[in-house]
Formats: structure tokens, C-alpha cells, sequence
């Protein structure tokens, strides 16, 4: 990546921000700022624990045979 942005925030292709659909800023892509990266990510970590959650079947099922 080479550093060509000189002239202050450049809007990506006009992409919109994930959070608020605002457009999203180049340096917070692709979001509008750093807030709603962070809420993103809050989000993303919800998800990692769903896809977490997300192993075999069989190993639920065991789990509550040993109860
Ligand atoms: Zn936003």
C-alpha cells in the first residue's frame, strides 16, 4: 500500500459504513469511524462465540449423557 493519501479523508468507493451507513472513511474502513469499528468488532466477538459454539453436535450430546 502506498501512502497516496495526501489530501485528507478519502471516502472509499463511496462504501458505506457498516454501523450507521454514513460513508465509510478511509482510515476506519469500511466503517465511518473508530466507534463503530469498535461496536463491530463488539460484534464480531459475539459471533466468534457463536461460530464457537458451532462444533459437533455430537460433542452436546455427550455432554449431557455424562449429566
Ligand atoms: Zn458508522
Amino acid at each position: 500500500m502506498s501512502e497516496k493519501s495526501k489530501s485528507k479523508v478519502v471516502p472509499l468507493k463511496k462504501r458505506k459504513c457498516g454501523m450507521c451507513d454514513k460513508p465509510a472513511v478511509h482510515e476506519y474502513r469500511p466503517f465511518c469511524s473508530r466507534r463503530c469499528a469498535n461496536l463491530d468488532l463488539g460484534n464480531w466477538l459475539g459471533e466468534t462465540y457463536r461460530v464457537a459454539g458451532n462444533e459437533p453436535p455430537e460433542y452436546d450430546e455427550s455432554y449431557n449423557e455424562e449429566e
